[in-house]
């Protein structure tokens, strides 16, 4: 659904935690905020970083059981809000997940670098956890795009 006043406008956007449905927030974000006029590189970095997002909800928060993502976003003048959020096992120690190479995952398949890559392709990287119950991801970029006057 979408919505449109004065300030800005939202969307929202709900999909099942399958690795395979994370493509639809990753488009869904980039048609949103086109209107924002931003440049390729804007795009990708916020596409890349909700990216990580999700599939931290689906693969940590979910642990690849069912669950929904939502994903929230949100325009104020030149301000792209993404929230993103998980009802599920949460995070006990946020600092420690968020810092670099920190990862719980015991596979070697995974890095430990989502936060790292969200909180360099975003201004701001936001997270909020309560263990038992999800977490949210709210992140915050502005868009210059070109300007042609
Ligand atoms: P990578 O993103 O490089 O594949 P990663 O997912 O382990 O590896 P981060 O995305 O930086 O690395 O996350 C760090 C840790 O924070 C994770 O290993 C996990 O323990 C925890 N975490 C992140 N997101 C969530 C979430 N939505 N729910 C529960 N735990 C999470
Ligand atoms: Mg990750």
């Amino acid at each position: 659904m979408e919505g449109r006043n004065n300030e800005g406008t939202w969307m929202r956007l709900e999909i099942e935690s399958l690795s395979s449905n994370e493509e639809f927030a990753r488009v869904t974000i980039a048609v949103f905020m086109s209107r924002m006029n931003p440049t390729l590189e804007e795009v990708n970095d916020v596409k890349t970083a909700v990216s990580e997002a999700v599939t931290n909800c689906v693969i940590h928060g979910y642990g690849n059981e069912k669950g929904t993502v939502y994903i929230e976003a949100e325009t104020e003048s030149d301000q792209l809000t993404v929230k993103i959020r998980d009802e599920g096992k949460g995070i006990e120690d946020i600092k420690r997940a968020m810092e670099p190479m920190y990862t719980t995952d015991m596979s070697g398949e995974r890095s430990g670098m989502g936060f790292s890559f969200m909180e360099a392709f975003m201004d701001e990287v936001l997270v909020e956890s309560e263990p038992g119950k999800g977490t949210t991801v709210t992140m915050r970029k502005r868009i210059g795009g070109c300007s042609y006057g």
